[in-house]
């Protein structure tokens, strides 16, 4: 659509909260824009079809605490198959590089590791989770690998406060179009303007006044739903400026986790939704995803700064790195069976910097002061804000709607 000169409510962000808000804001009788800085809605929500018969989500694949995941109601209404088959990230097929007895021996060494750090949070104090790995134990580096996939960081950057925080109910589904695709259809009805890329968000005046790549607009209201990165770098401004938030968001990075995905010649000697780790001893590693739904392809994994400097290396690192890997597992053969079809790079993503939050021990509170109002006119959401669900998309829109509630409830 063309941008409006002047709306009641400009949410900035077409992601899971920018369109929660949206949504929410339907019936409100308010005027309402959602300014998007990419030609696309969804955010870091995004399917592609890697080839015909592959669907590949580049961001956000999974309905974390699918019992409690609002969009797993929205998911039924809009008609997408939820696919319930549970995730394989505790398996290993084959027992390939990783066998059973020794899985086991994992298993309890990373229960055990929970257990201290949830029982460390409950005195109230806050540390770096990596101070509560058992010293010398085996199964430190691969502990802290899974770190990297949770967390997008390893777990000396990870708050214990935060990690006890967050409410799994251990249920995981999946949309067998796509979360991206769900995503995309969830906001189809939204009121848009993309290519849209809002610069400054000028709050002296009466109406807020905001700068876009497409030109000026005021608005009475304002929910900011932009990934912490960019407000920790001050990639949008605020006028008055916003120290308290620009510090909330510091304390919130965006970790990183990156996923590619390779297709499979000769799929059938593969178990459907199996799973493949590499080295067991290390945190840089991968993690692979066997034909998920049955297609013919393997995904790989890869978080913190494993997969940071695999970006660094450019463009077809990832699919090298895992081509390596799933070869020194299952053969030589496999160089041939597989071809990288597409992969993700969030930290280079101008309108993400990043995958998924995660607060800096110390800085669990970050979420309550980065949600909070500013002056009845500024409101914030986003993953980051959510106080139980963040780093997922349904924390993201859950947290749209509530702020499109604050915005209402202050009319
Ligand atoms: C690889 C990967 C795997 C993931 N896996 C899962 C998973 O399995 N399950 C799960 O629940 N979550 C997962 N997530 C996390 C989930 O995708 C995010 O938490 C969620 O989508 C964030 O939504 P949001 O609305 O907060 O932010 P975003 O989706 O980032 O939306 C913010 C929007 O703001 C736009 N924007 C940025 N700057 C500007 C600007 N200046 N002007 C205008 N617009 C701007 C962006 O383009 C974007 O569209 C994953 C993420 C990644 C990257």
């Amino acid at each position: 659509m063309s941008l409006p000169s002047e709306v009641d409510v400009a949410i900035i962000g077409a992601g899971a909260a920018g369109l929660g808000a949206a949504r929410a804001l339907e019936n409100s009788g308010l005027s309402v824009v959602v300014l998007e800085a990419r030609h696309r809605i969804g955010g870091r929500g995004y399917t592609i079809m890697a080839a015909p018969d592959i669907t590949f989500d580049v961001g956000c694949g999974w309905l974390h605490s699918a019992d409690k995941n609002s969009f797993a109601a929205i998911a039924e209404r809009l008609n997408f198959e939820i696919d319930k088959t549970r995730p394989p990230w505790r398996q290993q097929s084959f027992d390939t590089g990783f066998p059973l007895a020794e899985r086991l021996d994992f298993i309890k060494a990373i229960d055990a590791f929970y257990d201290r750090a949830e029982e460390a949070a409950k005195s109230g104090r806050d540390s770096a989770a990596s101070l509560h790995l058992e010293p010398g134990n085996r199964w430190n580096q691969m502990i802290d690998a899974i770190s990297t996939y949770i967390n997008g960081s390893e777990l000396d950057r990870v708050s214990i406060q935060d990690m006890d925080a967050y409410e799994d109910t251990e249920i995981n589904w999946r949309v067998r179009r796509g979360y991206g695709a769900l995503m995309a259809a969830y906001g189809a009805p939204c009121p848009l303007a993309l290519d849209c890329n809002v610069t400054l968000i000028d709050h002296s005046g009466k109406r807020v006044r905001i700068e876009t790549s497409r030109g000026m607009l005021s608005a009475g209201k304002v929910i900011v739903t932009v990934p912490t990165n960019l407000i920790a770098d001050e990639a949008i401004r605020f006028h008055p400026a916003l120290p308290a938030k620009v510090d909330a968001a510091r304390g919130l990075p965006l970790g990183l986790a990156d996923k590619v995905m390779l297709t499979l010649d000769q799929p059938d000697a593969l178990p459907k939704d199996g799973n493949l780790r590499g080295a067991t001893m290390r945190t840089a590693m991968g993690s692979f995803h066997l034909r998920p739904f049955g297609e013919p392809c393997i995904e790989g994994y890869f978080g913190g700064s494993f997969a940071r400097a695999l970006e660094d290396a450019g463009s077809g690192a990832l699919a090298a790195q895992s081509i390596d890997e799933i070869a020194s597992l299952l053969g030589n053969d496999y160089r041939r069976k597989l071809k990288p079809l597409a992969e993700s790079r969030w930290a280079h993503d101008p309108f993400a910097c990043g995958s998924y939050s995660h607060a800096l021990p110390g800085h669990a509170g970050d979420r309550a002061i980065l949600a909070a109002p500013v002056d009845g006119r500024l409101f914030f959401a986003g993953e980051a804000t959510s106080a139980n669900f963040f780093s997922t998309a349904h924390g993201a829109r859950d947290s749209g709607e509530r702020a499109a509630g604050e915005v209402i409830l202050s009319k």
